[in-house]
């Protein structure tokens, strides 16, 4: 039988708050209770906000709540080698290509498109650059323009047929490939993303389960695609709950009182901060 792998995948771009509390432990008990392996995975691909300081923030608040974790840790920016032969494999199969646009570009295209923002909400890119001319593609190249890699969803859809993936909540789930459209596959600026990094680590890492927030729900979507289109094994999924302030809203980093740290500072015990999160027996 396989043994369970769940990790924990935080970005070092703030401190830890009760949510991400919530959704450690989630992982780590998960884990624990089919006597399986937790890991700790650090993404932070994204060098303009991730910062050291806040990575030694995770390594503190999980350690203070009790949390134990297999070395090593993953550290994303140290992998870009894997992201980056991912990558070539997709070009290889002639599902990515340039995207030379700005966010104004695409904001601009989908207000002339005649589709309501909410329609078409500003995340789903309208594919201006995948009906580009060779010639115009070659001049946009040859200007040395900045360009981030897309994948075509369409291609990749076809090429794999039809998917599905499975979450412990909404059961056997059809992947619908419009749903994240033609998303960012390598940034202009750090030459990968998040998905494929995600797609990449948790097939290099043995994940054989993501437990994560439900607002992830969608991006399951693209990277069950990535994960066909790459041959890579799909694991199961847990989306979980997220957890909101008192007034229903989104916890976030910025609000320190909700933070594991600033918690912790109030004189909270870890017991407190665990029963906070309200996480029962899985
Ligand atoms: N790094 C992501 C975050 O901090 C989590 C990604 C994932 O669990 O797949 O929100």
């Amino acid at each position: 039988m396989n043994v369970t792998v769940t990790r924990f995948a935080p970005s070092p771009t703030g401190r830890l708050h009760l949510g991400h509390a919530y959704s450690a432990i989630y992982a780590a008990e998960k884990a624990r209770n089919e006597s399986g392996r937790f890991l700790l995975r650090i993404e932070d691909i994204d060098t303009e906000r991730c910062r050291s300081e806040y990575e030694e923030g995770i390594f503190e608040d999980l350690a203070w709540l009790g949390l134990e974790w297999e070395e090593p840790v993953r550290r994303q920016s140290d992998y870009s080698e894997d992201y980056c032969a991912a990558l070539k494999e997709l070009q290889g199969r002639g599902l990515v290509y340039p995207c030379f646009c700005t966010r104004k570009d695409i904001l601009r295209e989908i207000q002339n498109s005649g589709q309501a923002p909410h329609q078409m909400p500003d995340q789903i890119y309208p594919g201006t650059c995948r009906l580009l001319t060779l010639t115009q593609r070659e001049r946009c190249l040859s200007n040395k323009t900045p360009y981030s890699l897309r994948i075509d969803a369409a291609a990749a859809a076809d090429l794999a047929g039809p998917l599905c993936f499975r979450d412990k909540e909404h059961g056997c789930i059809l992947v619908d490939p419009k749903l994240q459209g033609d998303a960012v596959i390598s940034r202009k600026d750090i030459g990968t993303s998040y998905h494929l990094a995600v797609v990449v680590d948790d097939a290099l890492q043995g994940i054989t389960c993501v437990t994560r927030g439900e607002d992830l729900l969608s991006a399951t979507h693209l990277q069950r695609l990535l994960q066909a289109v790459l041959g890579l094994p799909s694991p199961q999924y847990e989306h979980h709950v997220l957890l909101v302030d008192d007034s229903g809203k989104r916890l976030a980093k910025r609000n320190y009182s909700s933070t594991i740290k600033g918690l912790r500072d109030a004189g909270h015990s870890p017991e407190d901060v665990r029963r906070m999160t309200g996480i029962g027996t899985l």
